[in-house]
């Protein structure tokens, strides 16, 4: 544990997994002063702009992850990229140590025939939660039919947002413009591509039920090669939890409602077909985990069909780009790491550390990465009196570095004007707040 300090630390990525590790620095008791940095102008990353905007207790995280902002020796610099010319080495000369939380923001790639025609979930989560990646998105809803592809919650949240109320989305932070989009969508059917089971799912079970909760819409079941019962069977809670939604959607009587769900188990995509956009994928199914190669063989490649879908979302998991200055691996998209240090091919590299997804991978829920961060901080405590001390050692070297590049810097005082702001435009829309999803209307209201 530390003798000298104060000390200087950065984290890179204001999301969760940033700002927990904020809180465990601060919990430490060990003298520090912490800059977050974040790329974009607004703090808290993923619950802001990842949380679908109608999971409102979620978002509610938002009340611990500020606190850090309250401490003096906390400030936050928006709007500030860590890139080539500002990157890992550059930190290091202002900081005894620093740790990266800057998730993983891309999409994967599915490789398949008219993949280009697809969108990536990262666009459209973006695009409905009011980043300002997606703030030239928009999306056409003119067709009835739209392809999800992944069994994952990403894929649940697309659905819901596509089939839920828009009124009730009304009353969520979604920014305007996409909610007159929902309002004038003309989607009835969405189909969710699933390559495995229904006991191999990704889903959460509370995720699940919402699905079957959504008003006017039918759940239909397709390859649904549903155990006995789950019952009392070995399997885990989540699990059964999810089984029996299936059980359940698979007994019930279809409402002849005018919307509806499909969950296509154990068939994987092989082709989106269409010209300027989609109009159908090509699906097979899928063998079975456990069947014998025979089966799996004779299964293998069965029943081609296609079907009609105007717009093709994978949301089939996330990658991470890579932090300029540190290693990377691209096969797991993290930053190779030993307990949150990093790690060039077997050498520590001193004072970088890392937390969230970029260290292990995008799994897990948001809490997962309070652990996931007092494991990285343990980590920076114990090294922190071995490290060298920064050699421009103020907050001002950084300020006028910054001040030098084009982006104009926020601050917390610029948060705290934001949310000001979108709480009054919610407000006039019955909302508890409206996000302002690109970066020029964002920076017109603070200046
Ligand atoms: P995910 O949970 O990893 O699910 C990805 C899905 O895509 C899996 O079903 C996977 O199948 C499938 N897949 C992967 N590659 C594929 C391919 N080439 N072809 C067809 N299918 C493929 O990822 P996610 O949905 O993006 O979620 C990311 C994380 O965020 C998860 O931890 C999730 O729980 C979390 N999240 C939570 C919430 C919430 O709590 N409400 C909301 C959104 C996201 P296999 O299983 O066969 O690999």
């Amino acid at each position: 544990m530390s003798e000298r300090g104060p000390y200087r630390i950065a984290v890179v990525g204001a999301g969760p997994s940033g700002l927990y590790a904020v809180a465990a620095l601060l919990k430490s008791q060990v003298p520090v002063s912490i800059d977050v940095f974040d790329r974009l102008p607004t703090p808290y990353g993923l619950v802001r702009f990842g949380v679908a905007p109608d999971h409102a207790k979620m978002k509610t995280v938002i009340d611990t992850l500020r606190k850090p902002f309250e401490v003096p020796d906390v400030e936050y610099f928006g709007n500030v990229t860590i890139e080539p010319g500002f990157g890992a080495q550059h930190l290091r000369e202002h900081y005894h140590a620093v740790v990266y939380a800057t998730g993983s923001q891309r999409d994967r790639d599915l490789a398949i025939e008219g993949e280009e025609l697809s969108t990536g979930a990262v666009r459209f989560v973006n695009w409905y939660n009011g980043h300002p990646d997606a703030a030239q998105a928009d999306f056409d809803l003119r067709g009835e039919q739209v392809a999800i592809i992944g069994g994952g919650n990403v894929a649940l949240d697309l659905a819901r947002v596509l089939l839920k109320d828009p009124d009730q989305l009304g009353r969520t932070d979604i920014p305007d413009r996409v909610l007159e989009r929902l309002r004038s969508s003309s989607v009835r059917e969405v189909n969710i591509f699933i390559r495995r089971g229904p006991a191999e799912v990704k889903f959460t079970p509370v995720e699940l039920g919402q699905i079957g909760e959504l008003a006017d819409v039918d759940v239909f079941l397709h390859n649904a090669d549903l155990p006995r019962s789950a019952a009392g069977s070995e399997l885990d809670r989540r699990v059964k939890r999810n089984l029996e939604h299936f059980e359940e959607w698979s007994g019930r009587e279809p409402g002849g409602k005018p919307r509806s769900v499909h969950f296509w188990f154990h068939t994987r995509p092989v082709e989106i077909s269409g010209s300027a956009r989609p109009e159908a994928i090509v699906v097979e199914q899928q063998p079975a985990t456990g069947h014998s190669e025979q089966d799996a063989g004779r299964a293998a490649g069965r029943n081609p069909r296609s079907i009609p879908a105007q717009l093709v979302i994978r949301a089939i998991g996330y990658d991470a780009r890579p932090v300029p200055g540190l290693p990377f691996d691209p096969a797991s998209g993290t930053v190779p790491n030993r307990d949150g240090r990093v790690v060039d091919r077997t050498e520590i590299v001193q004072g970088s550390y890392v937390t969230g997804w970029i260290k292990r991978g995008p799994t897990g829920i948001i809490g997962t990465n309070r652990s996931c961060a007092a494991e990285t901080v343990a980590a920076v405590l114990a090294d922190l009196d071995s490290l060298p001390a920064p050699r421009l050692p103020s907050r001002n070297d950084l300020r006028a570095a910054l001040a030098a590049r084009a982006a104009r810097r926020t601050d917390w005082q610029d948060w705290l004007v934001l949310d000001e702001h979108e709480r009054g435009l919610g407000r006039s829309r019955g909302a508890e707040r409206v996000k302002i999803p690109d970066l020029p209307s964002i920076l017109a209201v603070l200046d």
